[in-house]
């Protein structure tokens, strides 16, 4: 399947089935011609957009109903008893005009025979975790926005995953409801702010593409209140100003916007038209990558310092490595023998992920720091976490990095065959157990 996938996959408009996953060959079939399933997707910027929100459709009450297969053809409400508000209907209520954050005697007035069941926080925050660690595995760049729902960066996943992001997010949605048993809506663009438009659209178990060359006239055509920030008391300013349409936000200056309404005002000139620079943050403990030792003895020299250094850049360069990432802030911590904590930045002209550069320029930085401190701890990490597809690039100017980075991809695949042990450089060699120098005295 993957090599009629390759070939295949180039034409964007003539799609997919996300059924079978199959590549369409022909732009106008309406069925997808292996497995005859209508879902076909297909956009003329399919396969080069990579920004996606997803969105699990009706969570709490999806995991109900999965759990319990007798309700799945009643009206569930999930809330909290008669004086609270509801917190999730399923598409049964909401087709009965239940809504969330309704009042709970309101939503019953209005679907009398609705199943009530109260909220089991522990369960979904457990489907919700299974969820996000299948997003993980994707990218690293997932950024949770709740329990059920997250940003995904895909830049330059591709060649990891054999296939263009549609597709594997795709794949995501069908697995997440074969194997979870709930479903999902998947929203992809170029930027945050239209990919969560974008999985609002087609509810459940949706799939909806914004393409950059449509954004304009796409928003043009919506309410004002489409705009992330533009709340009831917002839109009733704009109301109030005559503005009602996203339209009539693309037709007005910047200065203008500012002058009226301070730094929303920016916001909603940016945002009408498509322009959206904000990335996608990885999960909070993921922000940087890091290693650490500290010693049995206090070191103050550099002969003593420098090689634990080089072995704990390896390990970070192994660990970023392994997860597809890399960092363009390399940090250097050291702690004194009195316990203050020294950290020290150096940004990069643009991110890596090799042991050598890590090193190299955690070696400059604590070369200011050995002036005969005493230091307990050393510690070399990375930050300005990204996917690691524009790492590293082969720089025509600095053909000796590239060398070195050819060099370490030789040493990974001969660690990868024999193990850490087998190639050791010469900072580490000889030194005995990673980053813990075996001192007398
Ligand atoms: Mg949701």
């Amino acid at each position: 399947m993957f090599a009629a996938m390759r070939q295949a996959v180039n034409d964007p408009q003539a799609g997919f089935c996300r059924d079978c996953l199959t590549p369409q060959q022909r732009a106008a079939a309406r069925r997808c011609e292996h497995c005859g399933s209508p879902r076909l997707l297909r956009h003329s910027e399919l396969y080069r957009l990579a920004i996606a929100h997803i969105d699990c459709d009706a969570f709490y009450a999806a995991v109900e109903k999965r759990d319990r297969p007798e309700l799945r053809d009643k009206p569930l409400i999930i809330g909290g008893g008669k004086r609270g508000v509801v917190s999730t209907a399923c598409y049964i209520a909401r087709i009965n005009g239940v809504r969330s954050a309704m009042p709970m005697f309101k939503a019953l007035e209005a679907c009398p025979h609705a199943v009530v069941l109260p909220p089991d926080m522990e369960k979904y925050a457990r489907v919700g975790r299974e969820v996000r660690d299948r997003m993980t595995a994707l990218t690293p760049l997932v950024e949770p926005i709740s329990i059920d729902e997250a940003f995904l960066d895909l830049a330059g996943t591709e060649k990891l995953h054999g296939m263009p992001p549609a597709l594997v997010l795709a794949r995501f949605a069908r697995a997440v409801e074969d194997e979870i048993g709930i479903t999902v809506s998947v929203g992809l663009s170029y930027c945050k702010f239209l990919a969560k438009v974008a999985s609002d659209f087609n509810k459940p178990r949706g799939f909806a593409v914004i393409g950059e060359a449509e954004a304009l006239g796409f928003l043009a055509e919506q309410p004002v209140t489409l705009i992330w920030g533009v709340g009831k008391a917002f839109a009733a300013t704009l109301e109030r100003d005559g503005i009602r349409r996203i339209a009539q936000l693309q037709a007005m200056e910047r200065g203008e916007l500012m002058k009226r309404y301070g730094s929303m005002g920016d916001r909603l000139y940016h945002l009408s038209r498509g322009l959206d620079e904000r990335r996608v943050h990885a999960d909070h403990d993921a922000k940087s990558v890091s290693a650490e030792t500290t010693f049995d003895t206090d070191l103050a020299s550099p002969e003593d310092l420098v090689p634990v250094l080089r072995a704990l850049s390896e390990k970070v360069s192994a660990r970023l490595k392994k997860a597809g990432i890399a960092g363009r802030t390399v940090v250097l911590k050291l702690k004194t023998r009195d316990f203050r904590l020294r950290t020290r930045n150096r940004r990069l002209a643009d991110p890596t992920r090799l042991a050598d550069r890590i090193f190299s320029t955690g070696h400059e930085l604590l070369r200011k720091e050995t002036d005969g401190t005493r230091y307990r701890l050393i510690g070399i990490g990375v930050s300005d976490l990204s996917p690691d597809d524009k790492a590293d690039p082969s720089d025509l100017v600095d053909v000796a990095a590239h060398k070195r980075a050819l060099a370490e991809g030789a040493i990974d695949r001969l660690r990868e065959k024999y193990g850490t042990k087998a190639v050791e450089t010469g900072y580490t060699f000889g030194k005995g157990s990673r980053g813990r120098p075996q001192r007398e005295g």
